[in-house]
């Protein structure tokens, strides 16, 4: 472990504008490494009970496509409403303030083979999940009443994903969400302090490390993974544009591909690190469509994998974490080693 950081120390956020409490002492244990258990998809293509699955009636009626790409619709079940009706009544007291939100709720499926995983997929099938991405954004935004979309994918029963078909959502909101507002309100700060973009600062800090002590975990041409200086789950990672531009269809051809490269080698790492299909909650922040301009919008993606030394051992954020601030024991140093280490071919080859 490197000596500067060997005793508890908190991190700054600049991004979230928030801290993080770092007790690298607590794991003098050795990285133990172990496989605890092989954790792979079934491996059945195609699953007569799965509301995904081509072909396949869904839980609401409605019967999916005999789709042979990608195929998207509005969730069943969605968390928000394009029509929900206005809040009319006035507050009862300054403390019980309620707002209407109206939003829409849906699902990507990335491929039609229930087996795979975004780790499992070719690069060109990955490719095409980006444009579908893209796509959803270029029609969602402009939308009058859509002020935020969210694109998002869990992955695994511990992140709650309630099915292992390849898909994500989109959620897209007539409001700022909480995350993206206080990124955005960062942004803007820096901006306006410095003239400069903070994601463009962070991305040019990390590679003047050296990269056997550093953050960085892989990069290609237009796109670096990086365990962020302010990581709070073991293995977080984000994957950072390096040229600035505030949203996917701003991308060149070249630099979708890049992306897909990116979301390839990164899922497969993940998957290697314990021989798992390694689950995580993963999305993309991308600049407001509330209609202004947001020159201080720089793309990325989080990942947030609970995972910690193998694959029934995840991290529970209890404790000081729910009262006090967020807190690790591995640094983002030691957890992008382990990263760096491991093979870029996936250890369940497809056939
Ligand atoms: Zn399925
Ligand atoms: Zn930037
Ligand atoms: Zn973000």
């Amino acid at each position: 472990m490197e000596k500067r950081w060997q005793y508890p120390h908190r991190r700054w956020n600049p991004l979230r504008q928030s801290w993080v409490l770092v007790s690298p002492h607590r794991t003098q244990r050795p990285w133990q490494g172990e496989v605890a258990r092989r954790s792979v998809p079934s491996g059945v293509a195609y699953d007569p009970q799965c509301y995904l699955c081509p072909g396949n009636q869904r839980a609401g009626g409605a019967r999916n496509p005999a789709y042979e790409g990608i195929s998207s619709f509005v969730n069943d079940y969605s968390a928000l409403l394009p029509d929900s009706p206005a809040v009319s009544d006035a507050p009862a007291s300054p403390m019980l303030v309620a707002e209407t939100a109206r939003g829409l709720c849906k699902v990507l499926c990335y491929h039609p083979d229930h087996s795979l995983t975004l780790a499992r997929m070719t690069r060109q099938e990955i490719r095409s999940v980006v444009d579908a991405w893209a796509l959803e954004y270029e029609e969602l935004g402009p939308l009058h009443w859509i002020e935020y979309v969210q694109i998002f994918e869990n992955r695994g029963e511990m992140m709650g994903a309630s099915n292992p078909h390849p898909h994500g959502q989109i959620w897209s909101t007539d409001f700022l969400p909480d995350e993206p507002a206080a990124e955005t309100a960062a942004q803007q700060q820096y901006l306006a302090r410095t003239g400069r973009c903070l994601l463009c600062d962070y991305a040019a800090a990390e590679q003047a490390e050296p990269i056997d002590q550093g953050r960085l975990v892989f990069e290609n041409d237009h796109f670096m993974a990086v365990v962020p200086w302010w990581a709070v789950w073991p293995f977080e990672v984000m994957l950072l544009s390096k040229r600035h531009a505030g949203a996917m269809p701003e991308f060149s051809a070249d630099e979708r591909d890049g992306l897909a490269d990116a979301l390839k080698r990164l899922t497969t790492r993940f998957d290697n690190l314990i021989e798992t299909s390694f689950p995580y909650t993963m999305g993309f922040h991308q600049a407001p469509t509330d209609k202004k301009d947001h020159p201080e919008w720089h793309f990325h993606a989080h990942f947030y994998p609970p995972l910690l030394r193998s694959a029934t051992v995840r991290k529970f954020m209890v404790g000081f974490e729910m009262l006090g601030m967020p807190q690790r024991d591995i640094t983002p140093e030691a957890a992008a080693e382990r990263l760096r280490a491991c093979a870029e071919e996936h250890f369940w080859p497809r056939e």
